[in-house]
């Protein structure tokens, strides 16, 4: 146990007064007791000095030597004869005195003692109830040192090349700051669950060796009203204390738009806490908050303006060849003998993640049936259990593939020719960029509607029939037709006619219905090509169409 300096100290005195006392008792008498014959014989026999009487008994030097009898028993007119006699009125209470001062100061230095233990034990109980319920709080507000670099990230090369000028700040942020060069504060990554936001977002701290704060949208918010402003604040406050550091929120659309269950003004309070929280940076606080959602739509403006979350990093479901290198990344500790490429097609539509579970079922499988390698077999046997464990994870069959690449082509035909810029296109995502513009023309709307068609009319001029994939681009369609009559006064009538939105979807259908004919052949090719390889970039489309023109 270790001993307070306090206590030292009491010790320290208790001992010295105890050495002191013993001593004195013991240097006081350290005469030799005589019978009263030997005493007789010495006083008339030799030189005797420094005689003294105390109390009973009489003290006397000879030859060196102090020796004690008992007064009475010697004759003190020969004692008076040799030498002059000291009389010592004894004090009959002083041994007593001191003998309590001792047990005194012992009783309370053990009492002392006790308490002291007892404060100590109570202090460590109390420690330990602390730490218990510091526990029971939600995602307690520590960050993490990441060890994950990019290298454990899979396909992923775009997102790596659009983060690494961030995670160089995070490294050497004197640069940036003498070249007066303002980096981002907010970078917002957005693509469906489980395509590695997360994991990316800890490369990017892994790589940058700075602190990583992880902090879910949902747990701002589903703590007490009131909270969650506060834990915002004491966030901030902490990666501020440690920075350069990355604040990860995920799921933040949680914060970012009002959801069933919490209130209205609590959400509103942490988005404020929020973004007030953002534009108190300086630019050389260091910190640089990464957040994740799959539904960037859904988010309030606020959190999307200048200063705030104003890159965005997408990151859709992994292609064929990106499925590749996920499956590699899991499949290298294991042992296997398996055709990646064979895998990695049947599994469209996979996340990272499910691709991870994906390969750790299979592994089990082999085990159990006594295997001491991965076979194909053990992939195709777990492929639909991994499915159904998994929420939305689309497969398609090949027909499917075929009728969602056309459908793709069509699009991104129709939006190479009307200039609605995009970097790809895929089987699964397309990335059609909002226009930079303040001030956007009828005609750019218009176009944009047109491409949001332009996948359905192609199934109807193709396959003869419509298809449910259309629904999200039917539903966006409508939504810009009924902006356009609304808000911008575009329609035919003044005011707001319901009229003239059918009329704009309707023209729009029809130019749309002739442009497929014209172009049947390219959005065939481009189809096929889409199908090959899952993913084309607006080159690709512009090389495809020029062979055919
Ligand atoms: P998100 O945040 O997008 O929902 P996560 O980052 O949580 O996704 O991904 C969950 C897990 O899936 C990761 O921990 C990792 O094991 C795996 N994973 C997802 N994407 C990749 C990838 N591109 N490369 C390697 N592993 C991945």
């Amino acid at each position: 146990m270790e001993l307070s300096k306090k206590n030292r100290i009491i010790l320290a005195v208790s001992a010295v007064l105890i050495v002191a006392i013993f001593a004195f008792a013991y240097l006081r008498d350290r005469s030799r007791t005589i019978d009263a014959q030997t005493a007789e014989n010495l006083i008339s026999n030799s030189l005797v000095s420094d005689a003294v009487i105390e109390g009973p008994y009489l003290y006397f030097k000879s030859g060196g030597v102090r020796y004690k009898v008992p007064k009475d028993a010697v004759d003190l007119k020969e004692v008076y004869s040799k030498t002059a006699v000291t009389i010592v009125e004894p004090n009959p209470y002083l041994a007593d005195v001191i003998t309590i001062v001792i047990l005194a100061l012992l009783v309370a230095y053990l009492l002392r003692w006790l308490r002291k233990n007892r404060e100590i034990k109570e202090q460590q109980l109390s420690e330990q109830i602390q730490f218990a319920s510091e526990l029971q709080k939600p995602a307690d507000i520590q960050p993490i040192i990441s060890n994950i670099t990019f290298q454990d990230v899979a396909g992923i090369d775009e997102v790596k090349e659009e983060l690494e000028e961030i995670i160089d700040f995070l490294k050497h942020p004197r640069k940036y700051l003498n070249f007066g060069i303002r980096m981002p504060r907010g970078v917002l990554l957005v693509g469906p669950p489980g395509v590695g936001k997360t994991l990316i977002a800890k490369a990017v701290a892994g790589e940058a060796g700075v602190p990583f704060f992880y902090q879910s949208g949902a747990s701002f918010v589903q703590i007490y009203v009131g909270m969650g402003a506060k834990r915002v604040r004491e966030l901030f406050k902490r990666a501020k204390a440690m920075a350069p550091a990355i604040v990860f929120i995920d799921e933040i659309d949680a914060v970012g738009k009002a959801r069933g269950g919490m209130r209205n003004d609590e959400r509103e309070a942490t988005l404020n806490q929020l973004l007030t929280e953002m534009d108190g940076f300086e630019d050389s606080s260091g910190i640089i908050v990464i957040a994740a959602t799959n539904k960037i739509e859904m988010l309030d403006d606020a959190l999307l303006r200048p200063g705030r979350f104003d890159r965005r990093v997408f990151v859709s479901l992994p292609n064929k060849e990106e499925r590749k290198s996920i499956l590699k990344i899991y499949l290298a500790n294991k042992p296997h003998y398996v055709d990646l490429d064979e895998i990695a097609e049947m599994t469209v539509g996979f996340s990272g993640a499910a691709l991870s579970s994906l390969v750790n079922e299979a592994a089990i499988h082999a085990l159990k049936n006594g295997k001491k390698i991965i076979e194909i077999e053990d992939f195709l046997a777990v492929k639909d259990k991994v499915l159904l464990g998994k929420r939305k994870i689309l497969t398609y069959s090949d027909e499917e593939k075929r009728i969602q690449a056309v459908y793709q082509a069509a699009k991104a035909v129709m939006a190479y020719w009307h200039d609605i810029s995009f970097s790809k296109i895929g089987l699964l995502s397309d990335h059609f960029q909002h226009s930079e513009k303040e001030i956007v023309s009828k005609s750019e709307i218009l176009n944009r509607i047109k491409v949001h068609l332009a996948g359905d009319m192609m199934m109807h001029y193709h396959f003869h029939e419509h298809y449910t994939n259309a629904a999200n681009d039917l539903k966006e369609a409508r939504l810009l037709a009924q902006d356009m009559v609304e808000h911008y006064g575009m329609g035919e009538h003044f005011g707001v006619d319901i009229a003239d939105v059918e009329k704009i979807l309707e023209d729009a259908r029809l130019d749309v219905e002739g442009f497929i004919g014209r172009m049947e052949t390219g959005i065939l090719k481009l189809a096929d090509e889409i199908l090959k390889r899952e993913i084309v970039t607006k080159e690709d489309v512009k090389e495809i169409l020029h062979d055919l023109f």
